[in-house]
């Protein structure tokens, strides 16, 4: 079987400039051949790592030096891989001064018997790797950053405090099969933007913002963390896609059951299936994805929720754009 790399840049409103358009599409475009290239001398797991850290480095998405601060300004990120051939997973939340959390997590898996390490814990673990890098705000994101929060600050409860406030920056996550048929999974995050300091959301939780086994599948979510960690999403989205469902109808099944508790435009995830078949679903306005497959195209796109059904057959079909 060839290899595929099917990544996201984040599930949401998408509501952006043309400019904004092509800076985002650049950056998928980069993380799909990032991905490409491990696939071809790597693993799965090796793909979704590369992918993954391309996009932390990207800066027009949310992780990374790119992401989201916090509600005092700090940039916290979170970011989780798993491997679905052993079912090993590695996690980080809360980790400030680390530009790619993606690779922190995965040294979590490989080098402690632990899953998840936390701020200082984890960053520790990063200095000894030479994955620590001091990094803030840049000072262009701390003027808007502090003239949006001046708007809220006073008028309303933080649980009212919108979840984004740059219309273009969004969670990132990828999932990849390789030619041995092993699966991989990863998602990192600056989180929601104006989350209190020490919030974690979905993204490094296993079973939640990401999750792989062989012989099933593999899934990275995106959206409003509070709602997918309590559904377990990517969990339960893994657990059906070896159903006889299509992977297009179990991600709409899930996502809809989702929707149907905790309310609408919440979540979005792109997954792959243990034959190799891909499927992206989102319930927000649109989601950002990327697509290779080492033999043949690729395709970035920013998907809207109504083109969806014709994406996934695109991206069966392996149809370039
Ligand atoms: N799921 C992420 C979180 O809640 C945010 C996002 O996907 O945009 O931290």
């Amino acid at each position: 079987m060839a290899g595929k790399v099917l990544l996201h840049g984040g599930a949401g409103e998408w509501n952006i400039s043309k400019d904004e358009e092509e800076r985002v599409k650049d950056a998928l475009r980069k993380a799909v051949m990032a991905g490409m290239k491990a696939l071809k001398k790597g693993s799965a797991l090796d793909a979704v790592e590369e992918s993954v850290a391309s996009m932390e480095d990207s800066s027009v998405l949310n992780a990374g030096r790119g992401a989201y601060p916090n509600i005092e300004g700090d940039i916290e990120l979170d970011a989780g891989i798993m491997d679905g051939k052993t079912l090993s997973a590695g996690a980080v939340a809360s980790v400030r001064n680390v530009p790619n959390p993606v690779r922190l997590a995965r040294l979590v898996m490989e080098k402690t018997q632990h899953v998840l390490l936390v701020a200082d814990g984890a960053e520790r673990l990063a200095k000894g790797f030479s994955l620590y890098e001091a990094f803030k705000l840049s000072t262009a994101r701390k003027k808007r950053y502090t003239a949006e929060i001046r708007k809220f600050i006073g008028q309303k409860w933080i649980k009212d405090l919108p979840i984004a406030f740059e219309k273009h920056l969004d969670t990132v996550g990828a999932v990849a099969i390789d030619d041995e048929g092993n699966l991989a999974a990863a998602t990192s995050t600056g989180g929601t933007a104006f989350k209190l300091p020490g919030r974690v959301g979905d993204s490094p939780i296993p079973g939640a913002g990401f999750y792989a086994s062989n012989g099933h599948g593999a899934a990275s979510a995106s959206g409003v963390g509070e709602a997918i960690m309590k559904y377990l999403l990517c969990m339960k989205v893994v657990a059906s896609l070896g159903s006889l469902a299509s992977p297009f109808s179990v991600l709409k099944t899930e996502i809809n059951s989702l929707r149907g508790v905790y309310g609408p435009e919440l979540a979005g995830v792109v997954a792959i299936d243990s034959r190799g078949v891909p499927s992206v679903y989102t319930d927000t306005k649109a989601i950002a994805i990327g697509y290779g497959v080492a033999d043949g195209s690729t395709r970035v796109d920013i998907a809207r929720k109504e083109k969806l059904d014709e994406l996934n057959t695109l991206l069966i079909r392996q149809i370039p754009g």
